[in-house]
């Protein structure tokens, strides 16, 4: 299978309104080069660093997603350029993005990443965490950045009726923020969910946006 294959067979699954991202960590440029050649032009990246060192080697109009865990003092390496952070999971770290979204210009989209997995190791907030932050942001504005709805990741298990849960109660908390928060802000609309192995239920409870790494690229030999 080559990764045009690959692209085509998933986008067959996908309906028209979601965006599919091609999950290039770890992957070469002449890998991201073969996807873009195919068509492909959002990319999801977890590492600051070796996103930054990737973006100014390919082309200019691909979309570079931020979709791990980010420390605060690496924000500054993927402001000037990143589309969208799936992944942010703190007061501290919106701030950090408005500010060097500030220095240049600009007004990056964000995701709010939910911790809806059974397992600990995985990142984001809980609902009392997000009404934390959002009613601080409400009397707080932060004129760089701008929330466009929810992210998160479903426990690692083939128990599709676990992952199914998992992604009701994202898109459950998705319509309470909605309704809570954003009801008149049209921008409010992405569910960021499913991977290679789940993005079939994902897409069946709601998902706008799958990150698909493995599926498209290969095994990778890392996280
Ligand atoms: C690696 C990763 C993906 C893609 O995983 P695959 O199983 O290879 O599709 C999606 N989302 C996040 C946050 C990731 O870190």
């Amino acid at each position: 299978m080559s990764i045009r294959n690959n692209l085509q067979a998933i986008r067959q699954h996908l309906p028209g309104h979601v965006k599919l991202i091609a999950v290039s960590k770890t992957m070469p440029n002449a890998l991201i080069m073969e996807a873009y050649e195919a068509g492909q032009r959002a990319f999801g990246e977890n590492k600051a660093q070796e996103l930054s060192a990737k973006q100014p080697q390919l082309p200019g109009d691909c979309e570079w997603h931020f979709i791990g865990h980010l420390q605060t003092n690496k924000v500054k390496y993927i402001a000037p350029f990143v589309h969208m952070i799936h992944s942010v999971d703190s007061l501290k770290l919106i701030q950090e993005i408005n500010k060097q979204a500030a220095k240049h210009n600009r007004v990056i989209p964000c995701l709010l990443q939910f911790h809806i997995a059974e397992e600990e190791t995985k990142f984001g907030l809980d609902r009392e965490e997000a009404d934390q932050l959002l009613n601080f942001l409400s009397t707080n504005p932060l004129p760089n950045v701008m929330i466009s709805g929810v992210m998160g990741m479903a426990t690692y298990t083939d128990d599709m009726q676990q992952v199914r849960k998992e992604f009701v109660h994202l898109r459950n908390i998705f319509d309470e923020l909605k309704r809570g928060y954003f009801a008149d802000m049209e921008w409010f609309k992405e569910i960021s969910m499913g991977m290679t192995n789940d993005y079939r239920v994902a897409v069946e409870e709601g998902s706008t946006m799958v990150r698909i790494g493995s599926a498209i690229f290969g095994e990778r030999n890392y996280q």
